[in-house]
């Protein structure tokens, strides 16, 4: 964990940093949907990307706490963190579950970004939320596992060298419970593309490079299993708290960028002799949007504090990510409406940071599923699905 004067620092140069990478880099990129190399390669040298991989595999070991600050201060600068939390994260299945010879092989290659672990591949066309309903199968053969199915939304998977994949190794109607039998593999899809393995690229709202992959007797070798076989989901689970956090920092940097630029535009537009600020119509919408964002930052950061103290934190993750996402949404629009007329012109970056910002809610999980669980986990109320 950080002091609060090294928080302070990696604050400064998270926005140093970013400071290299304005709006028309990302808009650049977002007219060609394009991979954000030079920025991902930036934040790796500066060593940000290892924060949550333990010093003994190169990280540094600074904790979820720290994680979430960077990726806030990102998206507060008006960049985007998309391929650095998937960097950060990701791995950390593979730190909780995998063997030692995984962890030593893996770990310090992705902590100095040698190697790229970005893709994830859980969401399935025909399974959706229902994640027990995956249909993508692992056979074990030998020394082998043959792996059939298919998987949407799996975003990176054309950048990535390494692939977290979720697949069933025993059918949903041979298990006791229908969240066993599902196992996690670490396939390195270097070697797999092209052989057994099809990515397809999903045309998007916004630049997030996400695609569709298709396993078509992809033969693995059966060291890629992470930890035990059938215990997979628990394992993805324990992994989307830590991803739920960092997804609220970057929506909370999202709404400061909005509500900052709001304040801004606010303060200089002149019509009707005065600056439209001036206006509690204009102003009460902003400083409402300030609010919001400042709450759910508070339980956002409370969050990451039990994970790091290792205490119970599922229900405050949930609550984070969700209130959060409302709040970077309730700003994104806020911030529209607020530039009038430029907030649909490109050059503002405002309508950019709408769109991107606007997944918070749908991904990594939707906002009923996020209140179903608290209706039922949280508040004992009758499992609803
Ligand atoms: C840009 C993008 C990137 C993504 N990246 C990844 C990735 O890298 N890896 C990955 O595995 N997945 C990824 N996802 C998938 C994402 O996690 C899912 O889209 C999300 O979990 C919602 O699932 P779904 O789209 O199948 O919606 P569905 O499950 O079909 O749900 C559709 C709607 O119905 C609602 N709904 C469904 N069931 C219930 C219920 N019982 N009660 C109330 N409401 C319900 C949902 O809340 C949602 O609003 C990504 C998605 C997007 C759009």
């Amino acid at each position: 964990m950080a002091d609060q004067q090294e928080l302070s620092m990696i604050v400064d140069s998270v926005r140093a940093l970013c400071a290299d990478f304005p709006g028309s880099y990302w808009r650049d990129l977002d007219h060609r949907r394009a991979y954000p190399a030079a920025f991902v390669a930036a934040m790796t040298s500066a060593g940000l990307l290892g924060v949550l991989i333990p010093e003994i595999y190169g990280g540094s070991g600074l904790g979820i706490s720290v994680a979430a600050t960077i990726l806030e201060e990102v998206h507060a600068s008006g960049c985007n963190a998309a391929a650095l939390h998937a960097q950060i994260y990701t791995m950390g299945t593979v730190l909780r579950h995998g063997s030692q010879a995984q962890k030593e092989k893996w770990l310090p290659q992705i902590a100095s970004g040698e190697i790229r672990l970005q893709a994830f591949g859980v969401t399935e066309p025909g399974a959706g939320s229902d994640t027990t309903n995956i249909r993508t199968t692992a056979v074990r053969e030998g020394e082998t596992y043959r792996v059939n199915g298919q998987k949407v939304w799996t975003s990176r998977a054309e950048y990535s060298d390494l692939l977290l994949l979720l697949a069933r190794t025993t059918p949903r109607d041979k298990v006791a419970k229908k969240t066993d039998g599902m196992s996690v593999f670490l396939i390195d899809i270097r070697d797999e593309k092209n052989q057994g393995l099809t990515i397809k690229p999903i045309a998007t709202m916004f630049n997030h490079a996400t695609t569709e992959v298709f396993f078509d007797d992809l033969i693995i070798p059966a060291d890629c299993l992470v930890g035990e076989e059938g215990k997979g989901f628990r394992y993805i689970i324990d992994g989307m708290n830590a991803e739920r956090i960092l997804i609220a920092a970057e929506c909370i940097g999202d709404n400061r960028w909005f509500v900052e630029k709001a304040s801004q535009y606010a303060k200089d537009r002149i019509v009707f002799n005065r600056p439209i600020g001036q206006n509690q119509g204009v102003q009460f919408p902003i400083a409402r949007a300030y609010a919001q964002g400042q709450a759910a930052r508070l339980m956002t950061y409370r969050a990451a504090e039990l994970y790091d103290e290792g205490n119970p934190h599922g229900s405050e993750a949930n609550m984070a990510k969700l209130l959060a996402s409302e709040a970077s949404w309730a700003a994104a629009d806020m911030c529209v409406q607020t530039h009038g007329g430029f907030g649909f012109a490109e050059e503002y970056d405002v309508e950019r940071k709408f769109r991107e910002t606007r997944l918070y809610q749908v991904a990594p999980i939707s906002t009923n599923l996020i209140l179903a669980y608290l209706a039922e986990h949280v508040l004992g109320l009758p499992r609803s699905y």
